[in-house]
């Protein structure tokens, strides 16, 4: 399988050729030259596989340079029960993502995709745990050292952090806004004890630290001279991991592939519903995709009117589901490239005219009339709709969710229809947003037993200015 630029002006290249850099040289995201399909025997096959089996099946439509008794070790190494067990000593990762049914509303079945019962309880250690062993398994290959460069505003530095620790030819250099995660993000960080992990915590906000990554990515000499990489949500290794599980549910929640699903997904960057348009793509019988946003809504927005209006950082809202609290959505090229019959040419130009004036307009565009034709729905949230739906999810089905996956009830609930099982993704668990759970409910979240004591444990962090030398010269000191 080769891969393509969403701006059309790069060299095709290979999975293991893009697996550890970022954009394409023309600034585009990378993309297959074309989607494999999976054809309904197929897919009722793949009924009694393992999620380690099923997840080999689909990356080998994807990555065939990589020998596949390689990648059938690597995927039965990620996907072990052990890892997606979030501590607890049950059967519940026998599926690694569980269906959980919460119950029957407007003549369906309302379900959740648990899939936050890896190391760093959010959906993100899904696909980080295999982009790990990945990494790891390309590195010792070709003999190279990757030095991993990141800014998180919670979950994905942890997330990187879990799946890169101990990997040999990797370090982690990881800034965070200092006192601006929740004390249980903060303390999942900087309690790594790993030698190859540093957390670097910033005097500023998150997008000080995302200037901080950009100026060095930007610093062409430095970065090839320290062999810098990114673990950033436009990375296609996450994307492709996450396609397995739309699979995964799907086959959890059906018993013949006549019958069709619809998922909803609670949205920032566009990354794990990106997973699920591609799945669809690729045959799965998928009704609706429901992408559902927060306060910031340009995503929301766009599905409603054609019309993509980025916002700036200082527009950008601090919400009670953070971690969809962002201003440019970095996957939504890849389906603007779809929409518009894979024309790399107007991807660019797009693409170019939100870097100078902010947005671009659809609306009267024909492509734009064709996104039934993918799909797609959305809605968003406020803060009160949040509360709401944690407090009635509890009552009635005795469930406690977080405000992310919150985001993805409410806005679910909204397109249900009869006889098409809706599934909502779960995103993470209530304890990584232990505030927000305790003023909706009065009560504390609950904590898996493996994190009780985690605030406990003592903190390796070093607080530095938001100043790209400052951390340059902490980078180029403690190289292996
Ligand atoms: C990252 C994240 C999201 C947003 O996912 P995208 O695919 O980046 O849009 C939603 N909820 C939680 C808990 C997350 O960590």
């Amino acid at each position: 399988m080769l891969y393509q630029s969403t701006r059309g002006k790069s060299p095709q290249v290979s999975f293991q050729q893009i697996l550890l850099g970022g954009l394409a040289p023309d600034g585009g995201l990378y993309l297959p030259v074309r989607y494999p399909t999976v054809s309904p025997a197929q897919l009722d096959d793949w009924r009694k596989l393992s999620y380690a089996d099923l997840a080999y099946e689909i990356l080998r439509l994807y990555s065939d340079d990589i020998p596949a008794g390689d990648l059938r070790a690597l995927t039965h190494k990620t996907y072990t029960a052990a890892v997606y067990c979030n501590g607890r000593q049950t059967d519940l990762a026998s599926d690694i993502t569980p269906l959980h049914f919460l119950g029957e509303e407007q003549g369906t079945s309302l379900s959740l995709l648990s899939l936050s019962n890896g190391p760093t309880l959010a959906f993100k250690d899904m696909a980080m745990q295999l982009l790990g062993n990945l990494f790891e398994y390309a590195l010792k290959k070709s003999g190279q050292e990757l030095n991993i460069l990141g800014a998180t505003s919670g979950d994905t530095g942890s997330a990187a952090e879990y799946a890169m620790r101990g990997k040999a030819g990797i370090q982690v250099f990881m800034l965070s806004p200092q006192g601006k995660m929740s004390a249980f993000q903060a303390a999942q960080m900087y309690s790594l004890p790993d030698a190859n992990i540093y957390n670097l915590a910033v005097t500023g906000v998150f997008d000080d630290c995302q200037d901080i990554v950009k100026a060095v990515s930007n610093d062409l000499e430095f970065k090839a001279r320290y062999h810098i990489g990114t673990v950033n949500s436009i990375n296609w290794g996450r994307v492709v991991a996450q396609i397995v599980y739309y699979f995964q549910a799907y086959l959890l929640a059906t018993k013949a592939s006549s019958e069709r699903v619809s998922f909803a997904v609670p949205s920032g960057n566009f990354g794990n519903i990106c997973a699920g348009h591609i799945a669809r793509m690729m045959g799965l019988p998928i009704e609706r995709l429901v992408l559902a946003t927060n306060e910031n809504n340009v995503l929301d927005e766009f599905f409603r009117t054609g019309i993509y209006r980025a916002r700036k950082a200082a527009q950008t809202l601090h919400t009670s589901s953070p971690s969809m609290d962002i201003s440019k959505a970095s996957n939504f090229e890849r389906f603007i490239f779809d929409l518009l019959g894979q024309d790399g040419q107007r991807t660019a130009a797009l693409f170019k005219q939100v870097d100078e004036t902010g947005s671009f307009d659809l609306s009267a565009d024909p492509a734009f009339q064709t996104l039934q034709q993918f799909g797609f729905y959305s809605g968003s949230s406020s803060h009160q709709n949040r509360l709401d739906t944690i407090r009635q999810i509890d009552t009635k089905y005795g469930v406690m969710i977080d405000p992310h996956t919150a985001d993805g009830v409410q806005v679910a609930r909204h397109y249900l229809q009869p006889g098409i099982a809706m599934i909502v993704l779960e995103t993470a668990l209530p304890i990584k947003f232990a505030e927000t759970i305790e003023a909706a409910l009065g009560r504390p979240a609950e904590c898996p037993p493996a994190f009780q004591s985690i605030k406990t444990l003592p903190q390796r962090v070093q607080t530095m200015r938001p100043d790209v030398n400052q951390v340059k010269a902490f980078i180029t000191s403690h190289l292996q």
